[in-house]
């Protein structure tokens, strides 16, 4: 069984072909739309070979010009010099990670034209990523065909079954009639690491009481009982919870108020909260973690302020975490800042240590990957897990 995965973002397109048994792809192209103006920056590796292309990208026809890029990249995928890929028929299921499936998807589905209706629907929800996602998936059913099932994989579906006192917020009951709750975000993530931990633990998933924190450019965390999400930091959408590299994450709604009162715009405010605040905006420095830490060790005030920030939050959300789940078994860091912080994860175990979580600081520091890092006589296991969101969307269409 080959798998085509197809994650088809705004500002970038990755899609890699998955065999059977084999958690790398076997062929992979990312396209960046957005950083260089009028190109598309195509970086296509197959079997240990990379090549590189840049396409033009006509500002005044983009769908066109990017469908024609899709297009080409995917044939690629048939013309690329190997005797391993050499056909069409090389794909038998295409999967597309779908950000956003509303209350109505809890699973994995086949694409058919009613899917594809709600899709698009869900785009109010989601703005940025839905009419993405499904510009992926149209151009990918033109190139490869409709017969090959198309798979959409959902971010939001691993907390679907969130209980009400977690999904729902304070707010007047006919606004959560209209679909305003907790989505959350990150689902395919979460629940690669849970089930990862699970195996490397030899345990099983069910019985376990776990926190997962995604750390990246975007952060969050889910709390995950019986092997569902029962809460998340994520909400209605991907800007509630944890400081993020440019996200606020979750602020007084007040403040909101205030500025709009004051003759701000709902785009200044959107701009503001997604791009313009986190790390980025409280260092003044980056959005990039590994920045921020930079600027910190040379003694920048505002980037020590903005780490701080970004553990006090963290820690408060796992406190919350906690407490939803009555216990912890394992804690569990996934993502460029969860895999590779070794002082994010112990300053984090170091609050925890009142519960018995004690880390082995030799591990800690070893580069960990899909490790126990807690020393044997903690109470509470800590794992690093690699997260692999295109080998865990090949998975849910039946690799
Ligand atoms: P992701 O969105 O998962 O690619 O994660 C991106 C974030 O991980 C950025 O903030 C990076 O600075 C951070 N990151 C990557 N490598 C490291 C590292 N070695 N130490 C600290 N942060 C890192």
């Amino acid at each position: 069984m080959n798998i085509l995965v197809m994650n088809a973002g705004s500002s970038s397109l990755k899609c890699g072909l998955y065999v059977s048994g084999e958690a790398r792809p076997l062929w992979q192209a990312l396209v960046d739309w957005t950083h260089r103006a009028g190109v598309a920056e195509v970086k296509i590796e197959a079997l240990g070979a990379v090549r590189r292309e840049a396409l033009p990208l006509d500002a005044n026809d983009l769908p066109q010009a990017r469908a024609r890029v899709i297009a080409h990249v995917l044939r690629s995928l048939w013309h690329c010099d190997n005797k391993v890929i050499d056909g069409p028929h090389v794909v038998d299921r295409v999967g597309h990670r779908v950000v956003h499936g509303g209350q109505s998807y809890h699973h994995p589905v086949r694409i058919t034209s009613a899917v594809k209706a709600d899709i698009q629907q869900l785009a109010s929800l989601a703005p940025v990523h839905n009419p993405a996602n499904l510009e992926g998936i149209e151009i990918a059913e033109q190139v490869l065909g409709g017969d090959i099932p198309h798979i959409a994989v959902f971010d939001t579906a691993f907390h679907s079954q969130m209980p009400p006192e977690a999904a729902f917020y304070a707010l007047p009951r006919e606004w959560s009639a209209h679909g305003i709750r907790r989505y959350g975000f990150h689902g395919i993530s979460h629940q690669y690491c849970a089930q990862r931990v699970a195996q490397l633990w030899q345990r099983n998933l069910a019985d376990l009481r776990l926190i997962t924190c995604h750390l990246g450019n975007g952060c969050s965390l889910a709390a995950i009982r019986d092997g569902h999400s029962i809460d998340t930091t994520m909400g209605f959408t991907p800007l509630d919870g944890l400081m993020m590299g440019t996200r606020s994450g979750s602020v007084d709604p007040g403040i909101l108020i205030h500025l709009l009162r004051e003759g701000h715009t709902a785009e200044q405010l959107d701009r503001a909260l997604n791009k313009q605040s986190g790390l980025l905006g409280v260092s003044g420095v980056a959005s990039d973690f590994r920045g921020v830490l930079a600027a910190m060790a040379a003694g920048d005030a505002n980037a020590k302020l903005a780490v701080d920030m970004f553990i006090h939050r963290l820690n408060a959300g796992i406190g919350a975490m906690l407490m939803g789940l009555g216990g912890l078994d394992a804690l569990v860091f996934t993502a460029g800042i969860g895999e590779n912080s070794a002082l994010v994860r112990a300053q984090v175990c170091e609050q925890m240590t009142f519960l018995g979580i004690k880390l082995n600081a030799t591990a800690n520091q070893s580069n960990p990957l899909d490790a126990d890092i807690a020393s044997p006589d903690s109470t509470v296991r800590v794992f690093v897990i690699h997260t692999q969101e295109d080998w865990a969307i090949a998975q849910a269409c039946g690799l």
